[in-house]
């Protein structure tokens, strides 16, 4: 896994929209003169918070992090909250963390909602991870290519997944079919991979790990790393 530069006295909010940073620090009786060298609001809604030393983050620590209405990570700790975006509503969570199981440890996750109608979801679902290996920007999930973001975490096109440069700048032909590099699907002489498990002969919609017509949707916290099926009704094993 890429090290980046030592930040162990950052962390990283993921505010509500409409909150203020201030308030919600100073809630946690934070006073920024005293205990912060640096608030830096980030692009959606994220803010970084710098402690001015670690003792002193190590002491707030365990409240924000045990906060219910922000997220918080912190970059000195292994356990990452990865949010994944923008995933189909009625794709089995199991394929999520299945997926997601390539890169680590899940050790829990939970769906978002919107915030004005709170028994909405969003299509947002959040995963607390131990990763052992960095995570591309965007993951195809459920036949939709789905973004990935986490504190820390190297930017990678979200086309071919490597580092170094953007979508709109890749000249790397992907096969959406086989998943490989260097062909269209129109030129595919390849079988039908699933863009859920990797596996060939059958598609994301047949995947025995994505769907089971049992969507179990929670808000709060449920723990837990993917269940493959030995034997599912498909007859395919993933
Ligand atoms: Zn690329
Ligand atoms: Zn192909
Ligand atoms: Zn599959």
């Amino acid at each position: 896994m890429a090290r980046h530069t030592r930040r162990d006295c950052s962390i990283q909010l993921q505010l509500s929209s409409g909150a203020n940073v201030f308030e919600y620090l100073k809630s946690l009786s934070i006073n920024p003169a005293d205990h912060l060298t640096a608030v830096q609001a980030l692009p959606g809604g994220k803010v970084d918070v710098t402690f001015l030393s670690e003792d002193v983050k190590r002491r707030f620590w365990p409240t924000i992090s045990s906060s219910t209405n922000v997220t918080a990570t912190s970059y000195a700790d292994t356990v990452k909250v990865v949010s994944v975006l923008h995933v189909p509503h009625e794709l089995n969570d199991n394929a999520v963390r299945f997926v997601l199981g390539k890169f680590g440890k899940v050790i829990c996750g939970r769906f978002l909602t919107h915030r004005d109608y709170p028994s909405l979801y969003n299509g947002v679902r959040q995963y607390k991870m131990e990763l052992t290996t960095d995570i591309p920007s965007s993951l195809n999930l459920g036949g939709r290519d789905c973004w990935v973001r986490y504190a820390g975490q190297p930017r990678t096109c979200l086309k071919c997944g490597k580092c170094g440069h953007e979508a709109k700048e890749c000249d790397v032909t992907k096969c959406y079919k086989c998943l490989q590099f260097g062909h269209v699907v129109r030129n595919c002489t390849a079988d039908q991979k699933c863009t859920t498990c990797g596996k060939p002969g059958h598609s994301f919609r047949n995947c025995p790990v994505s769907f089971s017509n049992k969507l179990k949707c929670s808000t709060a916290w449920i723990r837990g790393g993917a269940e493959v099926a030995e034997n599912s009704n498909s007859g395919v094993r993933c």
